[in-house]
Formats: structure tokens, sequence, C-alpha cells
């Protein structure tokens, strides 16, 4: 069994295509996706119909839940509030069904998926430091477990010794630790690399990569500028920022 484990789509139609296209050439028989489907980027309807139609298991991300709302929370800042907006009119009234009746966590297998963190899921809370990943370890019953939100890949291990982070691209999974890991952003990449990210789990190697895609840059930005969203949108995933 593997799977591939994509996170915050964002709406990239080109990016999605690459990173499903590169999981089918690495022999992953199994997706899953950790939320964020829509929101920033000009193909919301599209990336929700592929998810769809894939019956992937998937949790609800911030911009999946605002995308569903009438009115604003006032929690997102100018430019995700001008795309949420844009999307929401972009959406049909099933699509956004579906994005409410996504669960917040799920168990997958052997391990769990969720957008932000596991103690408070629906706070939405960014896991960019040991701290929190302490909190969220606390509420973790599998060994691994799956998470995305700050578009940044990153890996947290508890052992025996207390939470460390790590930034590496295979992690062997052993016994008698745990693991929460960072997927990365498909669609909005916040790292300082363009490329599409995502990962692969595979079950019987114990063994967790995070990868990198090339995907066609142009043709999205193209798009968002045809849409008439915020031309920042499309600046920031050329430096992905
Ligand atoms: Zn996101």
């Amino acid at each position: 069994m593997r799977f591939a484990i994509f996170s915050d789509i964002h709406a990239n139609l080109e990016a999605l295509e690459a990173v499903l296209a590169d999981a089918r050439d690495r022999r992953c028989t199994h997706f899953v996706c950790l939320g964020d489907v829509v929101g920033y980027n000009a193909n919301p309807r599209e990336c929700i119909e592929r998810v769809r139609a894939l019956d992937w298991p998937v949790v609800k991300g911030n911009h999946d839940e605002e995308a569903t709302l009438s009115a604003s929370s006032e929690r997102f800042n100018e430019l995700a509030e001008r795309a949420i907006q844009w999307t929401r009119d972009n959406l049909t009234d099933q699509d956004k069904e579906w994005l409410r009746s996504l669960p917040l966590q799920k168990q997958v297998h052997d391990f769990t998926i969720v957008h932000a963190t596991l103690d408070t899921p629906g706070q939405w809370g960014y896991v960019f430091k040991t701290l929190d990943a302490v909190a969220s370890f606390t509420y973790q019953r599998t060994g691994v477990c799956f998470f995305g939100h700050t578009h940044v890949p990153m890996v947290f291990i508890r052992g025996q010794s207390g939470v460390r982070q790590e930034r590496k691209e295979q992690i062997r999974i052993e016994p008698g630790r745990k693991y929460f890991i960072n997927a990365g952003s498909v669609g909005q990449p916040r790292d300082g690399n363009w490329r599409a990210a995502y990962c692969i789990y595979d079950i019987k190697s114990n063994l967790v990569e995070l990868l990198r895609v090339k995907y066609d840059l142009a043709t999205a930005q193209k798009k968002i500028a045809k849409a008439a969203l915020p031309q920042p949108l499309a600046e920031r995933l050329a430096i992905g920022r």
C-alpha cells in the first residue's frame, strides 16, 4: 500500500494534475487529502470535481469552511478574503454542501489526517514550532498523523526524550515513536520553493517521502489574471511565498 498525501490544493488545477501524475508514476495505490481544496487560485470547481471523483478520504480546511459561509468570519487577510469571496461566487450549492460535509479529522488505515492540529482542529492553529506540535501529539492516537495548513513541509517526532523538529526528505517510521508530518502545499507552497509539494507513505517499508513536482505555473497564473483574482496571488506562486 502506497498512499499519496495531498494538502492545500487551493484550486490550483495545474499543480493538482502534476502531483497526481507523479504519484501514479511512483506507483501510489491510495490517495488522501488534508483539506483546503479551494481558495486563492482559479479552479475551485475543477479541483473539487477531481477529488470527489477519485473518492478519497478528505478532511476540511479553513478555506473549505470559509467558502461555505454566506458572510465572512473576518479571520482572513485581505488577499485571502477577496479570493474566498470569488470562490463563493463560483461554487455551486452542491460543491458547498460537499465541503460542509467534510470531517475535521479522520483515521485512514493506521494513520490520522487533519488540516491544522489535533488538539483544536476547528480553531485552525498553525504548527510551526515544537511547542505547538507537543499539544497536538497529546491527542494523537496513531503512530503517524499528517497535517497541512502552514504550506511548509515539516516533520515533528516524539520520542523518549521529547519532541524534535526535522526538515528531511525521507523519514523512516519507527515503533515507539510518534510522527506529525506536514505534507506541504500542492497549490501554493510557502517555503521559498515554487514546486508543488506532497508526500508518499509506503506502509510496507515504513517510509515517508516528501516530494516536489514541477507544474505548468504559467497557465495557473494566466487563469488567475483571467478570473480577475488579485494579481499578487499569481506572483506569489512563482516565488513559493
Ligand atoms: Zn491552506
